[in-house]
């Protein structure tokens, strides 16, 4: 086993170093787990071979939104992530049955995280998203400490009080050391058949955020009916309809990473 520079234990993640990218933002309902599923699928199809770590403990939602909830088979003593759509996922949602609530406190949380990271057999990914629980609680503290190496993306709308708490979550990242990759604002407007862009949750949120964190805005994604319709179905938006206005800003940010 390698340790990272902090001296903390990275198993099955020290071989071959990922790219580690955490998503977080200030409140839920942002779009912050849609958006990690999406760059997840675009940086697949760019030939990375990519894992999720559904760090959303409260609300895990990548079984829901790759269509699966397999639990994953433990072979060896390393968990095995379960893959679709061409994405490694690994999410407490596997083990917790239907809508019971997860009634674990810090430490296990903690351990649990600990893990995920360790324990499961992630086979030498180039790139690993981890979906945090919005806000700065114990669960992003603990992933954040584990992986120093880690480079954070702050999801935000347009709107005031979701760019004011998002950029908490910034300053946490900053203040923990960890770099802060850039800003992906999302439900950026509506474009609509009749040819008017509808700001409907305001603008200038993402610019705004970025600017006070000093990193860039990676891009603007508009609310899209199918991005949502993909999601509820279980297939991301970047697989079912690579080609719409969504999954186009999306993988733009994909790729500039
Ligand atoms: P979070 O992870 O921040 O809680 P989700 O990714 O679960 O947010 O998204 C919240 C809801 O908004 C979901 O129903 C999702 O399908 C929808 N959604 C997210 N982004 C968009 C978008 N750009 N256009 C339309 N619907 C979106």
């Amino acid at each position: 086993r390698l340790r990272t520079e902090s001296g903390k234990v990275r198993g099955a993640l020290s071989i071959g170093s990922p790219a580690i990218y955490a998503v977080a933002s200030g409140k839920g309902g942002v779009g912050k787990s849609t958006v990690t599923a999406n760059l997840a699928v675009a940086l697949a199809r760019a030939g990375n071979k990519v894992g999720v770590l559904d760090a959303d403990v409260w609300g895990p939602s990548m079984p829901l939104l790759f269509g699966t909830s397999r639990a994953p088979v433990v072979l060896g003593g390393a968990m095995m992530p379960v893959e679709a759509h061409g994405v490694r996922l690994m999410s407490t949602g596997f083990f917790v049955e239907g809508t019971q609530p997860l009634v674990w406190r810090g430490p296990m949380l903690h351990k649990a995280i600990q893990q995920f990271l360790d324990d499961v057999h992630w086979g030498d990914p180039d790139v690993l998203l981890v979906d945090l629980p919005p806000g700065t609680g114990d669960v992003s503290l603990s992933l954040l400490e584990l992986v120093p190496d880690a480079r954070v993306i702050v999801v935000t709308t347009p709107q005031t009080a979701a760019r004011q708490v998002a950029e908490r979550a910034g300053r946490m990242a900053a203040d923990l050391g960890i770099a802060v990759a850039g800003v992906v604002e999302n439900m950026s407007g509506f474009a609509c058949d009749c040819g008017r862009h509808a700001p409907i949750f305001g603008s200038g949120g993402g610019d705004s955020l970025a600017e006070a964190l000093g990193v860039p805005l990676l891009g603007r994604v508009p609310l899209d009916e199918r991005l949502r319709e993909s999601a509820d179905a279980g297939v991301p938006v970047m697989a079912s309809h690579p080609g719409t206005v969504s999954a186009v800003a999306l993988r733009d940010v994909a790729l500039s990473l």
